[in-house]
Formats: C-alpha cells, sequence, structure tokens
C-alpha cells in the first residue's frame, strides 16, 4: 500500500536477510521491513539546535511561563501571562496535550485524551544492534547508543496527569514491554534498568494530529495532538505550519488535519448508520 502511495523506501525481507542484519535477534522472527537510511535523532541536541537556530533569527523563548488567556481585540491577538501581556496579529497555538484549557475559550474543542507514554534505559551492554527497531503486534521501538546502553519505548502507555503537567511510570506494562525486549534478545535477559520515566502527550480520536486555521477567529492557528510521532513530525510539521500561517496555503495540503473533520466525522458515522 506505501508502494502505490510512492514511498518506496521501506522493503520487505525475508528472516535470513533480518538476521544477516542484526545476527543477536531471536531466530524465531519471521521477517522484517527495512529501511536502509533510517535513523534517529537526540531529542535534547536536537531541540537544542532548533531554539538556538531561531534565536539567531530574533526568536525568544520564554520558559515557565504559562498562557492563561487569548483573546483577539480588533486585528491583533493577546496571549496573558503571569509576565505580562503579549500581543501579535497572528497566533499560533501549540500547548500539546494541555489544548483542552485554552479550546474553551476559543469555542473549538477537539476530542484530545492525554496518555503517559514511557521510556526506559538498560545499563550498558556490548555492542549488539545497529537498527532502530520496532516490533509488530506489540509495542516496541528500540535502539542500542554507541556507549552501550538501551532505550526501549514505542507508545508505551503509563499514566498521565495533566493537572501537575507530570507522567507516572507504570511498571506492570513496563514490565510487558521488556518481556517484549527479551523476546527478541534473549542474551539481554539479566540486564538491569537504569532508570525509566514518563511524559504526557495528547492523542486525537483518529490518532492523527490538529494542522489548521481556525474556523471560529480570523489569524488564528493551531499545530497539537502529534499522538506520539511529534519529535519526528516536527519539522516538517514546523514548515508546512509557516506556509499556512505566512504564505496562506502550505505545499501540501494539511485538509486532512483540519480542526474541524472531527464534527464531519461524526456526521458521516451518523449519516452510514
Ligand atoms: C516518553 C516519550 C517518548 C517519545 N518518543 C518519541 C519518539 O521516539 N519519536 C517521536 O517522534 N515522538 C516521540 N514522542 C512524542 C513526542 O515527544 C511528542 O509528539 C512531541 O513532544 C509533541 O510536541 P508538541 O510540541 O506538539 O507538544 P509538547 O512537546 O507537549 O509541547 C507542548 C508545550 O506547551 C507547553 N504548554 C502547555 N500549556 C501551556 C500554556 N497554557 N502556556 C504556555 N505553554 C504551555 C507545555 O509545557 C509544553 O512545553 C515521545 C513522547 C514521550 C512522552
Amino acid at each position: 500500500m506505501l508502494e502505490s502511495h510512492g514511498f518506496t523506501h521501506e522493503k520487505v525481507i525475508d528472516r535470513e536477510a533480518v538476521l544477516e542484519l542484526e545476527p543477536a535477534l531471536a531466530k524465531h522472527v519471521t521477517g522484517g521491513i527495512w529501511v536502509e537510511r533510517d535513523g534517529f535523532a537526540l531529542p535534547y541536541r536536537t531541540t537544542t539546535a532548533f531554539r538556538l537556530g531561531a534565536q539567531k533569527l530574533g526568536a525568544r523563548f520564554l520558559e515557565g511561563t504559562p498562557v492563561r488567556r487569548i483573546e483577539q481585540r480588533g486585528a491583533r491577538w493577546f496571549a496573558v501571562t503571569p509576565r505580562g501581556t503579549f500581543s501579535a496579529e497572528k497566533l499560533l497555538v501549540t500547548v500539546g496535550a494541555w489544548w483542552g484549557e485554552l479550546a474553551k475559550q476559543v469555542g473549538e474543542p477537539v476530542p484530545v485524551h492525554p496518555e503517559g507514554l514511557m521510556l526506559m534505559v538498560t545499563h550498558r551492554v556490548a555492542p549488539f544492534c545497529r537498527a532502530t527497531l520496532g516490533a509488530t503486534g506489540r509495542p516496541l521501538s528500540f535502539k542500542q547508543f554507541d556507549n552501550g546502553t538501551v532505550v526501549i519505548g514505542g507508545k508505551l502507555i503509563g499514566i498521565a496527569e495533566l493537572t501537575n503537567r507530570h507522567g507516572e511510570v507504570d511498571f506492570v506494562r513496563l514490565v510487558r514491554s521488556a518481556r517484549t525486549v527479551t523476546d527478541l534478545f534473549p542474551h539481554l535477559k539479566h540486564l538491569g534498568v537504569n532508570r525509566a520515566w514518563a511524559g504526557v502527550e495528547a492523542f486525537t480520536e483518529d490518532e492523527l494530529p490538529v494542522i489548521s486555521a481556525s474556523r471560529k477567529a480570523s489569524n488564528l492557528y493551531y499545530s497539537f495532538g502529534y499522538c506520539g510521532s511529534g519529535f519526528q513530525l516536527g519539522p516538517g510539521c514546523g514548515k508546512l505550519v509557516s506556509e499556512l500561517m505566512i504564505d496562506g496555503t502550505p505545499l501540501i495540503s494539511l485538509d486532512a488535519f483540519a480542526i474541524d473533520r472531527f464534527g464531519r466525522q461524526a456526521m458521516a458515522s451518523a449519516k452510514a448508520a
């Protein structure tokens, strides 16, 4: 299906090819999907580089400055914060799982629910895996760093505490995920987990983000609800949002991510019923 849409970078490979690429994998693996030029980026370094780049171009970052209220007066938007009120002609809302707080003020709610996504990092182990690995059937995203530690994640759902802006680790689910890893790499059975943590993420009903102009107010834009894929989609979506806000038309259509699609989807299913 992907190939019919022009995505030819993913190749289906058989068991022998998988084991040739990753010899430490359990022998019960029956095949895989291989992306030769795939890789990963480190979130802290990547987001710091983006921040420094934006600052060079004049952007200001104010941490610990929650926007309490947004409102449009005349041709300008105002964002009220404990550090004062900021104003601009155009406003982009990118508050992730906390969209609900602002949605009430604009009268444009979206069915978004928060989840606490988890990650764990193991002790160091001799190099055994070069690829960033996922599994089908069970959630897994897995990679080994140069220092030998293994990072294990892949939409592992923990506990989201939206009010305290905090995610909690659910150890029972974490154990299940560790078992997936030792099923695939039996030699890791006695490897210790060094640390685990959780963060809060926004999930929409259709598991797609909202990247859209407001349907209720002028010069208001949204980019939130990334459903666990926001880090990798961020740079591309940032560019599209800038095109949407500055040129009015993004290079590719963002209709599938419109903020009013949820109402339309509900009406379509009611009609079908
Ligand atoms: C443990 C974990 C592992 C993940 N692994 C991956 C991965 O491997 N690959 C991948 O692509 N994605 C991954 N993700 C998902 C990715 O981190 C998110 O999709 C991404 O961070 C979403 O970006 P965002 O900017 O939309 O929202 P966020 O990163 O949540 O940013 C929203 C920001 O808005 C701020 N905010 C909220 N309310 C207000 C307010 N009223 N005023 C001002 N600021 C406000 C918040 O403090 C926050 O800084 C992972 C997520 C977690 C939790």
